[in-house]
């Protein structure tokens, strides 16, 4: 039913965006990018997995919902929901995947995602439109993006440097 609401495209956001985007989960996000690879842990809210982020044969990547992050024990690759995407959008791009993220919504058989015209064209900006509704075409949307992600990097700055890929994706 909450994928029916998120994906249905007609209905008006009742609550502000800032607030949509506090209120979405790395769970949300990460089952949604990562799905196919992730499993719940027994006794924890906590998904394990194989890492997207660097190449490895046991799984050491987490997500954690008490902590509202993603961690690799693994290559300390790290980040909350809002970075998740764009994380492995920097990624993949630079493994010469470009549509690494259409392949795993694709491997998830999402039948809700026909929205996307050409999966190939699905990109970070994109896929947190239609999760949140917002439109990053308009400055002061996408400005409310960065400073969320601003946030988000700092609350997690001692797990690392902070997100780089800011500078890539915003002005
Ligand atoms: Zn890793």
């Amino acid at each position: 039913m909450q994928q029916l609401l998120i994906f249905g495209g007609s209905e008006t956001p009742e609550i502000p965006l800032e607030l949509r985007l506090d209120q979405i989960t790395i769970t949300e996000i990460g089952l949604d990018l990562l799905g196919t690879v992730l499993k719940k842990q027994k006794n924890s809210e906590n998904y394990r997995g194989l890492c997207p982020f660097h190449e490895e044969g046991s799984p050491s990547f987490y997500i954690k919902p008490e902590k509202k992050m993603f961690f690799c024990y693994g290559c300390h690759e790290y980040g909350g929901p809002l970075a998740l995407p764009f994380k492995l959008d920097v990624e993949m791009r630079a493994m010469a995947r470009n549509t690494f993220m259409a392949q795993i919504l694709a491997q998830k058989q999402v039948q809700d995602i026909t929205y996307i015209d050409s999966l190939a064209d699905l990109d970070p900006f994109t896929y947190l439109a239609h999760k949140v509704k917002m439109d990053y075409w308009r400055p002061e949307e996408k400005n409310l993006l960065k400073k969320k992600l601003i946030e988000e990097s700092q609350r997690l700055l001692h797990f690392g440097q902070g997100y780089n890929f800011l500078q890539e994706y915003f002005d």
